[in-house]
């Protein structure tokens, strides 16, 4: 990787005093405090950043407001254009905010460059989206009448990002918004501000060469208070909050209260099913990938791992010693495979969990350990971990965003289905299966009841293409693709009467004599 100061002079991070965008503009922070941001890499400060206030909140709020009606009239398939202007520069600059990524949050540095790539095939898609945003036709039961309904734009749109995804979850967001002639404000997480920071410098290139208002894509960094201002702002039509289940639960009621729309992407718990007519060199790669892979901090992260009781002492041996072979250390060095939690306090939650487990009659097989001494200076790695537990403990119920699997036995099918539903959250699971009886029943509507469900494929990581989110406290939202889009619209269903009469509907008779 290059030198972190230089790749923050390339992504135009020069001085870290403003905190709020308006897209073209940056506004200074005053009377704000500086936040020193720190890499759970190496434990170095990269830079300071000043947080907005409820001041620049404003200013950037009029801005987005008033960029609305300049870019909800820009039709479509120009304002993909922009869109895809936005990917040729990501393409671009690739390496650098990949390498930023990586380095603010402390995931490899493949993953930090697979999330820009990600924003890349985000930007395809919304231009193709661009020019498919369609409505449909119906017959109209009256004569001479046509009826059909069309999609507008919904005004400002809230983005509320999570530290995981420093860059993706905004892009998945912003862009396809930002095609249906929407404008977004984003508030990313208080932990990855600088990502967000290069994010809107390259932005800022795309608006200024366009001659766009500023305004139209904004930035407001800050910590939760300023992602409770925009829950409760009326003027914002639409609030999508990616994060934990509590966060989601005050985002949804305060907008709920305001009959504002919401669209949450919370907390997982995902299992993997693995039957004794599944093929194990593939589902051990999915396993280790799936549990350790970002440090367990994907939302899509396996975190059970339920075995058929014949296979099961053959599997987690096999899984124990892939486990010891695992290199843990800076992410950014391609032969390390496990890089840093975040920061110490998601250290400390991860040590919980396993004295919890220990509580409740759990047994570590492996792993579980606090990393200390050269290389892990930042105090933020561990050793992931392979617990044995039941499906009932609290602490297996919970979400620990940490590399923490727990393995248990199942008898049959059903048992084992029931055991993967039998917790709160609802985001991804699978299944490791050759058997078609299987397989068919964990997709059928008796089975699995996650808004993600793979077959022979593991739990984490999603393609763009598909409809991403979850069920029950993973909030229930949809966004990136299939007909995501429609969740950043408002429908409207139109009527033209072409005739010389006024038939009313349901056959009444109205008449005035
Ligand atoms: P978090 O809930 O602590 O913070 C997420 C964002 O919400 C941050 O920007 C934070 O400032 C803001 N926030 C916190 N409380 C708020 C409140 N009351 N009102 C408004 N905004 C508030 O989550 P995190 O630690 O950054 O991320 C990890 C969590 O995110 C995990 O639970 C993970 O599963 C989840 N996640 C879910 C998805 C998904 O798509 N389902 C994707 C990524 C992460």
């Amino acid at each position: 990787m290059q030198n972190i100061a230089t790749v923050l002079k390339q992504l135009g991070i020069k001085k870290l005093n403003e905190s709020v965008c308006t897209g073209v503009n940056w506004i200074s922070a005053v009377g704000s405090t500086n936040r020193e941001i720190v890499s759970p890499v190496d434990g170095k400060k990269i830079g300071s950043v000043v947080f907005a206030t409820e001041t620049e909140y404003e200013a950037v709020m009029k801005r987005a407001q008033s960029a609305f009606p300049i870019w909800r009239a820009i039709p479509a398939p120009k304002r993909g254009d922009i869109v895809r202007q936005y990917g040729n520069v990501l393409r671009t600059y690739k390496d650098q905010l990949g390498a930023l990524v990586s380095y603010e949050m402390g995931k490899s540095l493949q993953e930090g460059k697979g999330e820009v790539q990600e924003m890349i095939d985000i930007c395809d898609y919304a231009v193709g989206l661009s020019r498919q945003m369609y409505g449909l036709t119906m017959p109209s039961e009256r004569l001479n009448h046509r009826m059909f309904e069309q999609w507008h734009p919904l005004g400002v749109v809230g983005v509320i990002s999570a530290f995981n995804f420093p860059v993706a979850v905004w892009s998945w967001n912003a862009m396809i918004a930002a095609v249906c002639g929407n404008v977004t404000v984003w508030k990313p997480s208080e932990k990855t501000p600088l990502s967000a920071i290069a994010c809107m410098n390259l932005m800022k290139l795309v608006l200024e060469e366009n001659n766009l208002p500023e305004g139209v894509f904004t930035l407001v960094n800050g910590d939760a208070g300023i992602g409770k201002m925009m829950a409760e702002d009326k003027r914002i039509a639409l609030v999508s909050a990616t994060g934990s289940t509590a966060m989601g639960k005050s985002v949804g009621k305060t907008v709920g209260e305001r009959l504002g729309r919401s669209l949450l992407e919370l907390g997982g718990n995902n299992a993997i099913i693995l039957s004794e007519h599944a093929d194990m060199n593939m589902a051990l790669r999915a396993v280790v990938f799936g549990a350790v892979g970002t440090a367990g901090q994907r939302c899509t992260t396996t975190r059970r791992l339920m075995v058929h009781e014949k296979i099961y002492d053959g599997f987690i041996k096999k899984l124990i010693k892939v486990y010891k072979q695992l290199s843990i250390g800076n992410p950014l060095d391609e032969n390390n495979h496990v890089g840093p939690l975040i920061d110490q306090a998601a250290v400390k939650q991860f040590s919980n969990a396993i004295e919890q487990l220990k509580k409740e009659g759990g047994k570590v097989l492996f792993g579980g350990k606090v990393l200390s001494g050269t290389g892990y200076e930042s105090a933020c790695y561990v050793q992931p971990a392979i617990c044995e537990a039941r499906n009932t403990y609290k602490i297996v119920q919970e979400e620990t965003f940490a590399p923490i699997l727990y393995v248990m036995k199942y008898k049959n099918i059903s048992e084992a289905l029931a055991m993967q539903n039998d917790v709160k959250q609802g985001l991804s699971s699978a299944i490791f299966s050759n058997n078609i009886r299987e397989t068919e029943l964990f997709l059928s509507s008796a089975g699995s009841d996650c808004g993600i469900a793979n077959v022979n494929i593991g739990t984490s990581g999603a393609e763009i293409g598909g409809a991403f989110g979850g069920e029950k406290e993973t909030g229930g939202g949809r966004e990136s693709g299939s007909d995501s889009w429609k969740a950043y619209m408002r429908r409207q269903t139109n009527t033209i009467n072409y005739g010389d009469t006024m038939p009313l509907a349901q056959g009444i008779k109205f008449d005035l004599g």
